[in-house]
This record gives C-alpha cells, sequence and structure tokens, in this order.
C-alpha cells in the first residue's frame, strides 16, 4: 500500500477518537517514533508535547521498556488470571502498594483507565451494600472533571464538557458539586469549600463515594486547583462516611511535580485509579488499587466476592512493562526533570498570558496549558502546530502540552517556540 491508500483506507473506514465517518479531521501517517520525536511517512520529525496522553514518559521506544517487552514474550504474553497467577502481576502490586498514596492493600489490575473508573466505581458501591446501606450507590463528583468513556465513567464526567451529554438521559444520575474555584497559586479561602459542604450535607445518605482527580483536572477543562481544596474534601468525605476515589490516570507517575498529586495534600484515598503512564506508554493498562478495610468489607458480606474479572486481568506482558518503567522512573531523577520542564515552561509559556488571543496560562511540574478565549479550529491549529515541526493536539479553547520527561531544554524550548508559532 502506498502511504496515500493507507490514509485513504483510514480516512473511509477506522474511528479515529471523537471523529465523524463523513468528515474526519486529517489524520497524520506516523512511522516511527524514538525520545522525544514522532516522524511521519513523509520523513518529517515532530517534537511531541502530548506524550500520547500523559502516558509515554520516558519517550518513546526504550531499549529498557522494549527489552522487559520482548523477555516477558518469551515466557508467556498472557495466561487467564482466574485460578493462575505469575511473579510480574506479583512484583507490580508489590511495587504500586510500597509507592501510592494512603496504605492501599489490594490491586485489582485492568486493561484501561475507564475500567480501572468502573470497578472503582463498583467497589465502592458494593462496599456501602456490604455495610448494609444499599441507599448508599450514587457518586458525588467535581464539574469540569473527566473519568472516561465507559458508561459509569461517563457519568461522573462534567455534564458539559465532559463530551458526553448526549447520552445524559441514559446514564446514572449522579451527584454534582461545583468545579474548585482556587487555582494552585491562588490565595485559599476556607469559603472555597462551601458547595462541596453543602452538596455533600444534602445527600451524603445516598451517596457511596466522591471520586475526582487531585490537583489538576485533565480532559474536563485542564484546570489545576488548590491543595487545601483536596484536603477539605477528604476531610469531608471521612465526616460523612462516604468513600474518596483518587483518580490519578492522568497525573499518577510524577506529572505534576509528585509522584502522585494526592501528596500535596498528604490525603489517602480508600480507592485509588492508576493508567496511561503505569507502563511507560507501551500498552493499554491500568490498576484500581483499595484500602484493607474496603477489600475485606466487600468480601465478608454477601456474595463475599468482588464481582469483576476481565478476560486479561494482570495481562503478564503489561505487568512486566509496567514493572520496567516504574523501575526506569524511580531510579531516574524525575523529580529535577519534571521540575526543570515545569521552570521552563514559566519562564517561555507563561508570558503568553498578555497575549490577545489568550485567556489563561496555567502550569503545573510537566503540564502546560493555554486556555484561548475563542475554541480552536483543530484540524487548521493542527496543521500548523505539524508544520512548525511539533506534536500538539488542542481540543476545544485549550492548547497544552505535557512532554515526556526525558525532553532537553532545547527541545521544549522548540515545543514551545511551535506552540507559539502555531497559536500566533
Ligand atoms: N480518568 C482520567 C483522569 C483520564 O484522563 C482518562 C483518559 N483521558 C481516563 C480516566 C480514561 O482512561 P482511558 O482513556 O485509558 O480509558
Amino acid at each position: 500500500m502506498t502511504n496515500q491508500e493507507i490514509i485513504e483506507f483510514d480516512r473511509q473506514h477506522i474511528w479515529h477518537p471523537y471523529t465523524s465517518a463523513i468528515d474526519p479531521l486529517p489524520c497524520y501517517l506516523v512511522k516511527q517514533a524514538q525520545g522525544v520525536h514522532l516522524e511521519l511517512e513523509d520523513g518529517r520529525k515532530l517534537i511531541d508535547g502530548m506524550s500520547s496522553w500523559w502516558a509515554a514518559i520516558h519517550g518513546y521506544n526504550h531499549p529498557v521498556l522494549n527489552r522487559a517487552l520482548a523477555e516477558q514474550s518469551q515466557r508467556m504474553s498472557h495466561v487467564m488470571f482466574g485460578g493462575l497467577t505469575h511473579e510480574p502481576a506479583v512484583t507490580l502490586a508489590q511495587k504500586l502498594i510500597a509507592m501510592a498514596p494512603g496504605q492501599p492493600q489490594w490491586v485489582f489490575f485492568s486493561d484501561s483507565g475507564s475500567v480501572a473508573v468502573e470497578v472503582a466505581i463498583k467497589m465502592a458501591i458494593q462496599y456501602q451494600y456490604a455495610n448494609n446501606r444499599p441507599q448508599k450507590n450514587k457518586i458525588a463528583t467535581l464539574r469540569k472533571g473527566y473519568h472516561g468513556d465507559t458508561w459509569h465513567a461517563m457519568s461522573v464526567c462534567d455534564p458539559d464538557t465532559g463530551m458526553h451529554h448526549i447520552f445524559s438521559t441514559q446514564l446514572p444520575a449522579q451527584v454534582f458539586t461545583d468545579a474548585p474555584s482556587v487555582g494552585f497559586y491562588e490565595t485559599w479561602h476556607a469559603d472555597a469549600m462551601n458547595h462541596l459542604e453543602e452538596t455533600l450535607a444534602a445527600h451524603h445518605h445516598q451517596i457511596a463515594a466522591l471520586i475526582l482527580e487531585p490537583i489538576v483536572q485533565g480532559a474536563g477543562g485542564m484546570r489545576i486547583y488548590h491543595p487545601e481544596y483536596l484536603k477539605g474534601a477528604a476531610q469531608l468525605c471521612k465526616q460523612y462516611d462516604i468513600l474518596l476515589i483518587a483518580d490519578e490516570i492522568a497525573t499518577g507517575f510524577g506529572r505534576t511535580g509528585k509522584l502522585f498529586a494526592c501528596e500535596y495534600a498528604e490525603v489517602a484515598p480508600d480507592i485509588l485509579c492508576l493508567g496511561k503512564a503505569i507502563t511507560g506508554g507501551t500498552m493499554s493498562f491500568a490498576a484500581t488499587l483499595c484500602t484493607s478495610q474496603v477489600a475485606e468489607t466487600i468480601s465478608r458480606h454477601h456474595p463475599g466476592v468482588f464481582m469483576h474479572g476481565p478476560t486479561f486481568m494482570g495481562n503478564p506482558l503489561a505487568c512486566a512493562v509496567a514493572n520496567a518503567s516504574i523501575d526506569l522512573l524511580l531510579q531516574s531523577d524525575w523529580h529535577s526533570q519534571v521540575h526543570r520542564i515545569e521552570q521552563t515552561m514559566m519562564r517561555e509559556m507563561a508570558p503568553l498570558r498578555e497575549h490577545p488571543v489568550v485567556h489563561d496560562v496555567r502550569i503545573l511540574g510537566a503540564i502546560g496549558v493555554v486556555e484561548m478565549k475563542q475554541p480552536v479550529e483543530m484540524a487548521k491549529l493542527q496543521k500548523r502546530f505539524v508544520g512548525a515541526g511539533v506534536w500538539i493536539r488542542p481540543f476545544g479553547k485549550l492548547v497544552y502540552i505535557m512532554p515526556p520527561y526525558v525532553i532537553s531544554d532545547d527541545e521544549l524550548v522548540a515545543l514551545i517556540n511551535g506552540l507559539k508559532k502555531g497559536i500566533e
């Protein structure tokens, strides 16, 4: 097939994320990816600003991750997890338990972030059921949040920005509260907890859990909020006997400048969702961790088991590459790398705040967000970014970068210059 034939078939037969079958956004044909570069079939090399949606934290085609995958594939690529176990899964569970915020003791492996969220919600509801409080079966959540594309994950996405509003009549009705109003760097004031407090006070008898993205709300608005809000939310959950589900699928593994964003508020969630960077962007994989209290309560009561068990649960290839990715992260100076990225973005990107088309610039760790005053024309802007030698995928009013941690300062400056060229 020629490159043109590949693109044409793709255009006519393959769904891409949030894309039309009649008038799809253009797709660029990628040949290979190496380090922080994506190489297109036509030879153009783009500096990657997306880490393939938060995942490829070590850059692409990393020899350590490739080796882990190749070696594991020589032993077994997959075996069912019902009645069988294996060393890569046990090692990964040990690592996650040791590094995760709070004291999670139980790990449920699944295939993707959305499934990890479904599992977390099922755990919370089954926990309350086992505690003889079946009426506590709704999930509270924050506006401007995003938790995935499957059914219950959609139900806790922002009803407007969460991209799922056309399903709203069919989704379970959850309990929404205002998005956190105080930004990460703004002065905290206690009134900012009022709406959550009122919401939980009014509805706690029917709420199983509060789910939130700690500190950084991702795809629902790329908002970065004050750690005191997270602290306050955790306290309110305790007060009203509501489980706290921290969705760290995007924020986990160092992206915000802490290994996990919960650490900014020293919060210990009852249930924690991890995904994306867990395998360094190599394969789809996720984990839902919970405390002993949650796991044992679920298991002590009828039906006495947690009711979930996907076919590819605990996939050995994914576990092996996740183990290699976590070792690589913890053995690296990731903290300095992320801090350096943050400093460079503060210097090179923050001044865009003064630009007439820009509404706001928000930066934390290795995340840089430019919120425009008007929604962008995605295809046009994407083309301009590619022309400028960078890979940045905007949506709505948001143009944002979260590069691999291994990006050099020169590459990052070139990425930010490409971003500026695109929006100017
Ligand atoms: N939670 C959060 C915070 C996310 O950002 C995402 C993905 N954008 C998900 C859940 C869903 O993950 P996945 O796309 O792997 O299903």
